[in-house]
């Protein structure tokens, strides 16, 4: 049986990164992915003459060659070098406020400063809250940084002097936090847009997760990858290869293998068994825990713990490749929140089924890479975000109609919100459900973002609870539903420090 230092199973972002990790780190490491490509959600495909991004609107953390953010930093390290474009804005929303009535289309810019200033002029009197809110942002990075720094070791006394705030709300919601800071209610609508991206409504949604997301995008601005998501997933990939990593594509892990001690021995694939005692799992803990693992290793907490967790948004989107350039068309912003109101509660519940969900995103590529597709053309992703698994609903022969009436309708609602015309131009067409991703990417219900990141289970416990968090000997968990939570950067985050703290553990063993 083939023997390795660590086996990482799956190549979506958080495994590369664990992947890259520990192959950097000197361990004859094994990377495991069913598909004939790395990346999961964060791949491409080809239709026709138009090259579709399967998720990415675009990531945070990423920064400057000189001002690097954190996940930078991180691909930077493994020796990725491939080419980016900046987002001009951060954000646009068209949208009704919470109030039923105000018509709400606010463009908002990256920098903190100009943030500030454009908000102010959007709603007279919401200045200092929207400065508070970014310096609170700023400590709960620091905090972060510190809580990395000391391998989450932190000295309480450091905490209460350094980041008291940090302490304070840290376990708070958004508009917990947003009504103690007294900011008006047109604010904290247009502020509230990002819940989409966190899959929570902002009466749940976990402020600490709200606020770093927040941030980074501001602080360290929105990128794409100049040739979609799949130049940075093989790239990384090349990066692993480079470092003496070994892949075997095309290969599904079926079981994990234990000891007598309920400790991890090996994998089980369709390529064969491999034994290892380091197992980094690019997977969902809840599909592992219940059907690639023994029963009698699994602990009860771990049980609870997955039944106290709620999958977070499954998404559905349209791919268009339109024969007009986005110039031809009016598209002028790159990303725009349509959702049908800013009340992020009503819009959770109408989330939940087919029937009453209207909410979407638009994403036209070409805005920021007008390379993006052939000269005069342009490619448009729609995206909506269900609460719910009521796709589970669809009887498997109502299937393509319901899809593409769904599909119709996120049209129709772009076309009318958004003020352009797209239907007589589009040359072709794709559409992702939620059962899609679950089919593509192997996560349950389609939930690409993992467990919803709530006020009582989000990045602070899941990190600072590390130890508990995989209480399987050998077992961790990298990607979405990790201790992160979701997005490119997170996933990539979760990959790589789950990897430091394995390499520390194989440290000690040998020691
Ligand atoms: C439509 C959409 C839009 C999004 N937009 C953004 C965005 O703009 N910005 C952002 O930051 N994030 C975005 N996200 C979220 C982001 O894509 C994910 O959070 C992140 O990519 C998840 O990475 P992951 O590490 O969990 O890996 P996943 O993408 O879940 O990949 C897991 C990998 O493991 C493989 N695998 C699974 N089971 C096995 C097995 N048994 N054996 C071998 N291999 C296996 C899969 O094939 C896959 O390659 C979006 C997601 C979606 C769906």
């Amino acid at each position: 049986m083939p023997k390795y230092d660590a086996v990482v199973i799956g190549a979506g972002n958080g495994g590369l990164a664990a992947a890259c990790r520990m192959a950097k780190g000197g361990k004859k490491t094994l990377l495991i992915e069913r598909h004939n490509m790395p990346g999961g959600c964060a791949s491409s495909f080809r239709r026709g003459r138009f090259e579709f991004e399967t998720a990415l609107h675009e990531i945070c953390e990423w920064g400057t060659k000189e001002n690097p953010g954190g996940c930078r930093r991180i691909c930077d390290e493994f020796g990725l070098d491939i080419p980016w474009h900046m987002v001009p804005d951060n954000f646009r929303v068209i949208t009704t406020a919470s109030d039923g009535r105000t018509h709400i289309d606010a463009t908002l810019p990256c920098t903190v400063k100009e943030f500030v200033n454009e908000m102010e002029r959007l709603v007279p009197g919401c200045r200092k809250s929207i400065q508070d809110l970014f310096d609170l942002g700023t400590e709960f990075h620091a905090a972060g940084d510190y809580s990395l720094s000391v391998a989450g070791k932190t000295d309480p006394k450091y905490m209460q002097e350094h980041f008291p705030n940090f302490l304070r709300l840290g376990s708070y919601t958004v508009n917990r936090v947003f009504r103690a800071m007294k900011m008006p209610k047109l604010a904290q609508d247009i502020m509230n847009t990002y819940w989409g991206y966190l899959g929570v409504d902002a009466d749940h949604l976990s402020f600490l997760q709200y606020v770093n997301m927040l941030w980074l995008y501001v602080n360290h601005g929105a990128w794409i990858p100049d040739k979609t998501s799949n130049e940075l997933t093989t790239g990384l990939l090349e990066c692993f290869r480079s470092m003496g990593g070994e892949v075997w594509m095309n290969c599904t892990a079926t079981e994990i293998l234990f000891d007598e001690s309920k400790t991890v021995r090996g994998v089980k694939t369709t390529c064969g068994e491999v034994e290892t005692k380091h197992i980094l799992c690019n997977m969902n803990q809840n599909m592992v825990y219940a059907t690639m693992c023994p029963p009698e290793v699994v602990p009860e907490r771990m049980v609870k713990l997955g039944n106290a967790r709620t999958y977070s948004a499954r998404m559905f989107v349209v791919y268009m490749g339109l024969d007009r350039s986005a110039e031809e068309l009016g598209i002028r912003d790159y990303t725009v929140f349509l959702p049908t109101s800013a009340d992020t509660a009503k819009e959770y519940e109408s989330g939940k089924t087919i029937a009453t969900n209207c909410n979407q995103v638009m994403v036209c590529y070409n805005v920021v890479n007008p390379g993006f597709s052939p000269e005069g053309t342009c490619v448009v992703s729609l995206t909506s975000t269900f609460m719910d698994d009521d796709w589970a609903n669809v009887d498997p022969d109502d299937y393509v109609e319901t899809k593409t009436a769904f599909a119709e309708k996120l049209i129709k609602l772009f076309e009318e919100r958004y003020g352009v015309t797209v239907t007589p131009y589009i040359e072709e067409l794709e559409i992702a459900t939620p059962w899609t991703m679950c089919n593509y990417v192997n996560v349950p219900q389609g939930a690409a973002y993992g467990f919803e990141l709530k006020d009582w289970d989000n990045m602070m416990p899941r990190m600072m609870m590390m130890g508990t968090e995989f209480p399987v000997k050998g077992l961790k968990f990298v990607g979405a539903a990790s201790i992160r939570g979701d997005g490119y950067n997170s996933a990539i985050f979760s990959g790589d420090t789950l990897a430091k703290k394995t390499l520390a553990e194989m440290k000690e063993e040998e020691a």
